[in-house]
């Protein structure tokens, strides 16, 4: 088969722990690590890259509004973090060569650019991997609805959800052994059956827009470009 990749844009989403953090709280350089490899291999191989980080590893607003703190100061916080995180995959890019922009929802201009539609358009043909920060800069949405959101406005053909399970299943694959992997799965499906793959406002998103998601595993070496070629383990939703 000619391993050329599929898909000539992606949006790549990662959650702050399977992007950065791993089990730990904060950075894992070994998690960071494998993350920016992957990126790296697929940006030499000629795909351009869009990337949202989480910042569950550090704050996630849902978690300290529960301890009492104002939902929009706890949200706003966890915004904050996602910011964190897309300096530290910056920096880890960079280092291997690739470059790269950070742009944030919320300006901070001392820190890095603020979200231009047309301005990451322009670093994606060039070939510089484009990190969206903050999400959405509005609370009470997550990461999810931001890649959602960021996917479709930069055109891109498809988005992955990197995980640490290699696609989607009928139930926990580390819980219950006899769990099986669904090859493919229609949007429908995925909002019928709350199947929590991504929030359920960028489900439909990609739904209206026609933009694929792939669910794959980001822990393993090499994943990501196997899969763009079409090869490996994962879960497509169309
Ligand atoms: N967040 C927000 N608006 C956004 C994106 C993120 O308020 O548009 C906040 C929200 O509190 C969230 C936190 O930032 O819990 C971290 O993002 P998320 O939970 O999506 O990170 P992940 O689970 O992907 O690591």
């Amino acid at each position: 088969p000619d391993a050329k990749p599929r898909y000539k844009r992606i949006l790549l989403k990662l959650s702050g722990e399977a992007g950065v953090g791993g089990d730990t709280f904060g950075i894992d350089p070994e998690t960071l690590d494998i993350t920016t490899e992957e990126i790296a291999q697929v940006v030499r191989a000629g795909v351009q890259v869009c990337l949202v980080v989480g910042g569950g590893n550090i704050f996630r607003g849902a978690t300290l509004a529960a301890t009492g703190m104002e939902r929009s100061s706890a949200d706003y916080m966890g915004m904050l973090a996602t910011v964190m995180n897309a300096l530290a995959v910056q920096a880890s890019l960079e280092k291997k060569g690739i470059y790269t922009r950070v742009q944030s929802a919320i300006p901070m201009e001392a820190v890095c650019e603020p979200y231009i539609r047309r301005r990451a358009l322009r670093h994606l043909e060039k070939g510089r991997v484009v990190i969206f920060a903050a999400g959405l800069g509005a609370p009470y949405f997550t990461t999810d609805s931001a890649a959602a959101l960021r996917a479709a406005e930069m055109g891109c053909d498809a988005l992955f959800k990197g995980t640490s399970v290699d696609g989607v299943y009928t139930a926990d694959p580390k819980k219950d052994p006899k769990a099986e992997r669904y090859e493919t799965l229609s949007y429908k499906d995925v909002l019928a059956k709350d199947l929590r793959v991504m929030d359920a406002s960028a489900v439909s998103l990609m739904r209206d827009n026609h933009i694929p998601i792939v669910v794959f595993s980001i822990r393993e070496r090499g994943n990501l470009l196997k899969v763009l070629e079409g090869e490996g383990v994962f879960t497509t939703i169309a």
